[in-house]
């Protein structure tokens, strides 16, 4: 069996939530753009997301899908069977209907209340259409504060996947305590690293997408990560519906579409045929984690 530190571990993360969503002023929820409509579109992240499944059946991924529960209930009502596509996944949280918890955007900073009942009924209704226990949450826009960490830890998530960490010498992958949020709760933050050029990266696939990005840079990315720290969690993330249109909203040529779709392909097969790489999902690596720690 191979041992949890031999191996650098990745996960393949989704955040399922409105086509091109944007904060806006003056509200706590999130909008597709353009915000003007004052509409939420699920089409595009409807088709991107069963691609994506399509994909991950194809080359033998589990990952980790945190839904956005508005979307989650309309995708549902849309006639999409959610818990049969999403079977072989975790499902985790991401958030109510996409708030802006801080109001960097709004303006209107959410009280701890009003934080905690999003919070409380997004895990409702995310249980209720999975029937199964929701472990993870990121933030949208992966932005938390003490109310917000305090909120998941009571609701008894096991984990927050909201922050960036910067993969430098001194990265491990391994999950840490949100201390600076008075809180014991475990982190599995998200890795950040300067690409080949210097030019620093996130491990958010968009820029592939609106075609700034390779997925060369991706695989590389990974390459250095294992490099550093076996034993540790690289975790990748993307939006569905970007796979369709563009972060105004616009849809993708057909060009551009397919390759989307190509790139997206050609990272899961060369993760796949890594050495030293395990794919999984970050409840599972949570779990091995926790493990390795009581040994
Ligand atoms: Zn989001």
């Amino acid at each position: 069996m191979t041992k949890i530190d031999d191996i650098l571990s990745v996960a393949i993360s989704l955040d399922i939530d409105p086509d091109a969503n944007s904060a806006v002023r003056g509200r706590h929820d999130a909008l597709s753009s353009p915000v003007e409509s004052g509409k939420i579109n699920v089409d595009a992240c409807k088709m991107g997301l069963q691609k994506i499944l399509a994909l991950l059946n194809i080359y033998d991924i589990d990952a980790t899908l945190f839904y956005e529960a508005r979307t989650a209930r309309m995708l549902v009502e849309d006639g999409i069977d959610l818990p049969r596509l999403s079977e072989r996944h975790e499902i985790a949280c991401h958030s109510l209907k996409h708030e802006d918890f801080l109001g960097k955007v709004s303006g209107m900073p959410m009280k701890k209340e009003a934080i905690e009942e999003a919070i409380t009924k997004a895990k409702d209704i995310l249980e209720n259409i999975f029937e199964r226990d929701i472990k993870g949450f990121r933030a949208p826009y992966t932005r938390i504060n003490q109310a917000v960490v305090k909120t998941i830890e009571q609701a008894g998530f096991h984990y927050d996947s909201s922050e960036t960490v910067a993969v430098d010498a001194e990265w491990t992958g391994n999950p840490f305590s949100l201390e600076m949020f008075n809180s014991r709760l475990l982190e599995l933050a998200l890795p950040s690293l300067p690409d080949t050029r210097g030019r620093r990266m996130s491990s958010y696939l968009w820029a592939i997408f609106e075609g700034r990005r390779v997925s060369g840079d991706y695989i590389d990315a990974v390459l250095r990560a294992k490099n550093i720290a076996k034993g540790g969690l690289f975790i990748f993330s993307l939006h569905p519906w970007h796979v369709y249109v563009d972060c105004r909203g616009n849809p993708f040529t057909a060009e551009q579409l397919q390759k989307n779709l190509e790139n997206l392909e050609t990272i899961f097969s060369q993760l796949k045929q890594m050495r030293d790489i395990q794919i999984l999902r970050q409840d599972e690596y949570i779990e091995n984690w926790l493990v390795s720690q009581v040994v």
